[in-house]
């Protein structure tokens, strides 16, 4: 599966800020509260930072800012030709209806094979109400019926934070309990906030069909990722690395399976 926005989004920003500037008695806020180990005396590695923020809000003087970190959308048939996914996943907003025709062209045009495409929406950066958000995933079924794929309504709840707390997921499964009577055919998942307490906020007789464990599953496997980086290797190009990696991200699973 691969990853694509529409438009502006959170899940597609880095973080900056530049270290010649910073007081050298700093305690370093920054650094501490980086899931990822990003930030070091040379400021945000790029490879490392996956947009969560929380070093933003972190930094006394306001010296880290972030920036958009994203492919122009005429790379996307080329990128899709290359990959060959089996599965897309688009990030949306409520009102991005006309942005994400256009993703939807693009994808139909490089004409690979997928099987499923998922749709990633929450009402978190915005004021809108879950009957608007019914309506932009109504709307994206009706451009998406072209594919002729297995849809999946991903539930967005609260973005990139399912390390924080066990409790963070309470917002998906709340938006969750009230979208689902009212969503288009198709998968519904729940993502943002989830992590392994997920289960004790759903009643036994009532689960979605999926649940993404993003920020989460990345801090499990962090410290494999870091042991790859000092060999100057991505995790994916090392199959042991990886393996191990998948073992430690199937724990995830284990309430689940019980
Ligand atoms: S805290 Fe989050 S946004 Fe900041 S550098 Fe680390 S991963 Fe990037
Ligand atoms: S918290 Fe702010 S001032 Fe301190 S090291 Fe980080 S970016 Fe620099």
């Amino acid at each position: 599966m691969i990853s694509i926005s529409d438009g502006k989004d959170i899940h597609f920003r880095k973080a900056k800020f530049d270290p010649k500037i910073c007081p050298p008695n700093c305690k370093r806020p920054c650094e501490n509260v980086c899931p990822t180990f990003a930030i070091s005396e040379y400021g945000v590695s790029k490879n490392k930072c996956y947009g969560c923020g929380r070093c933003i809000t972190s930094c006394p003087l306001n010296l880290i800012s972030e920036y958009e970190y994203q492919l122009s959308q005429d790379s996307l048939k080329d990128i899709l030709l290359k990959i060959k996914p089996d599965a897309v996943e688009i990030h949306t907003e409520i009102n991005r209806k006309d942005a994400f025709q256009k993703i939807s062209k693009i994808i139909k045009d490089a004409d690979v094979k997928l099987k499923k495409i998922s749709v990633s929406c929450g009402l978190a950066q915005s004021n809108a109400q879950p009957k608007d958000l019914a309506k932009a995933f109504w709307e994206r079924y009706e451009i998406l019926s072209e594919h002729n794929v297995q849809l999946i309504w991903q539930l967005d709840g609260r973005p990139m934070s399912g390390d924080i707390a066990s409790t963070t997921a309470k917002a998906a499964v709340k938006l969750w309990e009230r979208m689902q009577p009212i969503l288009p055919p198709g998968l519904i998942q729940l993502a943002g906030g989830t992590n392994g307490n997920t289960y004790k906020f759903l009643s036994k007789d009532k689960i979605p069909d999926g649940i993404a464990f993003g920020s989460v599953a990345r801090k499990l496997v962090q410290p494999l990722i870091e042991e790859t980086f000092k060999t100057n290797q991505k995790i994916y190009e090392n199959p042991d690395k990886m393996a191990q990696a998948i073992e430690k991200a199937k724990t995830l699973l284990n309430p689940w399976k019980s």
